[in-house]
């Protein structure tokens, strides 16, 4: 690459950001660490109308928790900025006025009431109305007026939009990093608006003037845009400006039947759709996070990161480095990627094992203390060792073990009608005497002393260790029984056993 890289994320603030929204921002950032770039935040908030409270807060969120913070963007004043565009307000007419000038664009005078009738005459004769070449050369426009007209007009305070001329017939030679080489009739072109009657640009001005001003480089988005870049392309020409290059993502898809992944897909099959949980300031609903839900950001990045592209390798596992290392842009794919929930728990899996074990004890310690249960952070260490093969979330590490922290005050009835015989509590009297005499009392003597005696005594060995079980745990499951009496220690081991005989 010829030029250091400078990539930018740009959402709207009219809700939280979705996964699909992470993604992008993922490959955004992906691609800039990997060229050496300079990964921006550039918030579009010239809808006022879609406006929603504290998503600007939510983003930043987002991106810090899952560890791809933005280089350049609001709080982070870089050369660019301001980095909110409703803080660059003042910059856009100028650029607006120089399409009219250069005969790129023309102010409408068209009221709303007028082009509604216009769309409803269409449709009755099964037309679609386009504001464009077709008619807008008898329409309410500077493109028939004289210019006295149009300076009166616009003296005199008469609303108006500015709209860019579209070339009438043309083929546009469009192309995409992911897509490739695509061609566009501009004859089937609106002439969009891109400054509005309240004064503000509309997202298409505000976007290129953003992304030539900010020296962006590549652009990368969502498919939904794609329909929009033979405008922008269009734009960048009429501005005498060189165009960035563009790579459009694929969609992320429902995990069954057709469609855009949406918000009801996750309620409905019970998934988060958002990184972090999300309070809704107007209706005080809340919508479930990743962050909440207990997944890993490593897990949640690494699956991102495989919808719509992978390395095309067996390898699945990555860390962020090694996904900085390891992504192409141009072999991201092109058709949609299937979200799959149980994959992300895969994923979830998979990182847990991997994390370092200093989180999970973090994490761990955490819930204990919900529970008003307080253990070192020894113990626990000890315990996440003992479990976390089995685990997928923290919170898996209380489900399967518990008992390492309290005594089990009830027994699994089936199990204990097939383990505890009437014999049963004189041979664990015996293993009392037995757990009483091992010193140093580590699992390895402890298995030793109860294996050597189960030996001598010519019982089976299920006949011995089934009951030591159900006596520690309550249940039959958990790691290597010697493994939880150690953990637990001599004393409760004993308090344990005796409870077990006297209560069974
Ligand atoms: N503000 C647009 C959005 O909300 C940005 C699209 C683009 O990246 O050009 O997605």
């Amino acid at each position: 690459m010829s030029q250091n890289p400078r990539v930018r994320f740009a959402p709207s603030p009219t809700g939280p950001l979705h996964i699909g929204g992470v993604r992008t921002a993922l490959y955004n950032y992906l691609f800039a660490k990997k060229n050496n770039g300079t990964f921006i935040l550039r918030i579009e908030d010239t809808d006022q109308q879609r406006y929603v409270e504290r998503t600007e807060e939510y983003i930043i969120d987002s991106l810090n928790w899952c560890g791809i913070p933005f280089d350049e963007g609001p709080g982070k004043e870089g050369d660019f900025g301001p980095y909110r565009q409703s803080e660059r307000k003042d910059k856009y007419f100028a650029f607006a006025k120089q399409l009219i000038d250069s005969g790129d664009a023309y102010y409408a005078f068209d009221s709303e009431e007028a082009l509604d009738k216009e769309r409803k005459e269409h449709e009755a004769q099964g037309k679609t109305f386009i504001y464009n070449w077709h008619n807008r050369n008898k329409l309410d426009n500077s493109l028939n007026l004289t210019a006295e007209e149009v300076q009166k007009r616009l003296d005199g305070g008469e609303e108006h939009v500015i709209r860019f001329k579209s070339p009438a017939d043309e083929t546009l030679y469009l192309d995409d990093i992911i897509r490739g080489d695509m061609e566009v009739q501009t004859s089937v072109l609106d002439d969009k608006v891109l400054f509005k009657g309240d004064g503000m640009p509309t997202y298409h001005l505000a976007n290129i003037v953003d992304d030539h001003l900010m020296e962006i480089t590549h652009v990368i988005r969502g498919e939904e845009w794609l329909p929009s870049l033979a405008l922008h392309k269009l734009l960048y020409r009429a501005f005498g400006w060189d165009a960035p290059q563009f790579a459009h993502l694929p969609l992320i898809m429902k995990p069954v039947g057709k469609g855009k992944l949406s918000k009801r897909d996750g309620e409905k099959m019970g998934f988060p759709v958002f990184p972090l949980e999300w309070k809704d300031p107007k209706s005080d609903t809340r919508s479930s996070g990743y962050r909440e839900d207990g997944y890993l950001p490593e897990a949640v990045i690494n699956m991102l990161a495989f919808l719509g592209w992978n390395p095309g390798i067996e390898k699945e596992i990555y860390s962020l480095e090694e996904l900085i290392a390891d992504f192409e842009l141009n072999t991201v794919h092109k058709s949609g990627a299937k979200f799959d929930p149980d994959k992300t728990k895969w994923f979830q899996q998979q990182h847990l094992q991997l994390a370092d074990e200093s989180v999970l004890v973090a994490g761990f310690k955490e819930i204990l203390e919900e529970k008003g249960i307080e253990s070192s952070a020894e113990y626990v260490a000890k315990v996440v060792h003992l479990l976390k093969e089995r685990a997928v979330f923290i919170s898996d590490l209380w489900e399967s073990g518990w008992y390492f922290f309290e005594r089990p005050t009830s027994y699994d009835e089936k199990a204990v009608k097939k383990i505890w015989k009437e014999d049963t509590g004189e041979i664990m009297s015996k293993i009392c005497e037995i757990i009483y005499k091992t010193e140093p009392f580590n699992a390895e003597a402890l298995s030793a002393a109860v294996k050597e005696w189960i030996q001598g005594s010519g019982l089976g060995f299920g006949k011995v260790m089934q009951p030591f079980r159900l006596s520690l745990v309550g249940a039959m499951q958990g790691p290597d029984v010697f493994e939880i009496a150690a953990s637990i220690g001599k004393e409760k081991t004993l308090e344990r056993i005796r409870f077990a005989i006297e209560s069974l």
